[in-house]
């Protein structure tokens, strides 16, 4: 049994951008505003990250890692109707089959913080008091350790660390509002974000000034089509060399070919060759639409309406490059 769940989770987290993504989400489920990252060998080694939300009561420490028992589904009558982050109940338990695990949490409430390890899904060792700031801070240590395949194929921590990066510019994007700090351990900061920052200073931060002053806003509704869109994209008048493409539906970072595509098509028409687009788009929709029963893992997310759905992207990106460049 232990070997289908370090199966099943190394399926769930095929790299250790994939674990920061859960972790991260975690954080701002908890209302956090302050997001720090530190990373050795492209996470492979170790990850931790610290927030400031409201911490995890210690009664619950014990079954914090116990697959689906802390699961919010079990909050929602309609499983459909879910909108935070956290749906599954599968992170941390996944997390705790495939690395060392340790939480460091203090709630308000409680007079000091407390301090547990996990392994396979279960509390290892005992839990301590200790001394800690308000909130949480998860440390996810040799990754893979116990999955040989999985480890050898992640070679590169340069390569790692791109992904890393990656997901926290674009949740700190996303998230303007809470700060994100990301670094590699006892190194320089690669991304500082403020708290209270906004799109357009998050992505200068991130992307560079040349990307963040042509960006145009888009917004579009449809009542309809439970539709609602929010981005920023980049006019066609510069060349950049290097392009982005941040995608959020229902706020969680993910990839969907076929808008991958279709924005492609517009842009294809507009900018010269080997020029690339930078596009941040926020997709909101109707819960119910999205499937959810996408394996967690699947990065790659699915959607009733999805010609409607891209067409209206489609028009609302090329109304704006048009009206912007007539
Ligand atoms: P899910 O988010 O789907 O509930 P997870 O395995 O990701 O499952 O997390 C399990 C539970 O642990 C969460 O429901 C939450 O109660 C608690 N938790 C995890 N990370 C944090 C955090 N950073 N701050 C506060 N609570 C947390
Ligand atoms: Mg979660």
């Amino acid at each position: 049994e232990e070997v289908v769940n370090r199966i099943a989770a190394g399926e769930i987290v095929q790299r250790p951008a994939n674990a920061l993504k859960e972790l991260i989400e975690n954080s701002l489920d908890a209302h956090s505003n302050n997001i720090i990252i530190t990373v050795k060998a492209g996470g492979l080694k170790y990850l931790q990250i610290q927030d400031n939300g409201t911490g995890i009561r210690s009664d619950n420490l014990d079954i914090v890692c116990e697959r689906f028992t802390t699961s919010k589904l079990k909050q929602y009558e309609d499983l459909q109707a879910i909108s935070t982050y956290g749906f599954r109940g599968e992170a941390l338990a996944s997390i705790s089959h495939i690395a060392h695990l340790t939480i460091l949490t203090k709630t308000a409430n409680e007079k000091c913080a407390y301090k547990a390890s996990y392994e396979n899904g279960k509390l290892k060792g005992p839990i301590k008091p200790c001394a800690g700031n308000n909130g949480t801070q998860i440390t996810v240590e040799d990754l893979f350790y116990n999955v040989i395949a999985r480890k050898r194929a992640l070679r590169s921590p340069n390569e790692e660390y791109t992904h890393i990066m990656e997901v926290v510019g674009g949740y700190a994007i996303h998230n303007s509002h809470v700060g994100f700090t990301l670094k590699k351990f006892g190194e320089n900061t690669d991304i500082k974000t403020p708290i209270k920052s906004s799109v357009i200073d998050n992505v200068r931060i991130i992307h560079g000034n040349t990307i963040a002053r042509e960006l145009l806003e888009i917004e579009y509704c449809d009542p309809k089509l439970h539709l609602k869109l929010n981005g920023y994209i980049t006019n066609v008048n510069y060349s950049h060399k290097k392009g982005a493409m941040l995608l959020f539906i229902n706020h969680r970072l993910v990839d969907s070919i076929s808008i991958r595509k279709a924005v492609d098509s517009v842009y294809a028409t507009y900018l010269p060759k080997n020029a690339h687009s930078f596009v941040y788009l926020s997709i909101e929709l109707d819960p119910k639409n999205v499937d959810v029963n996408v394996h967690p893992t699947k990065h790659e997310v699915q959607f009733l309406y999805e010609e409607q759905i891209i067409e209206k992207i489609k028009n609302t990106i090329e109304k704006k490059l048009l009206s912007c460049n007539s």
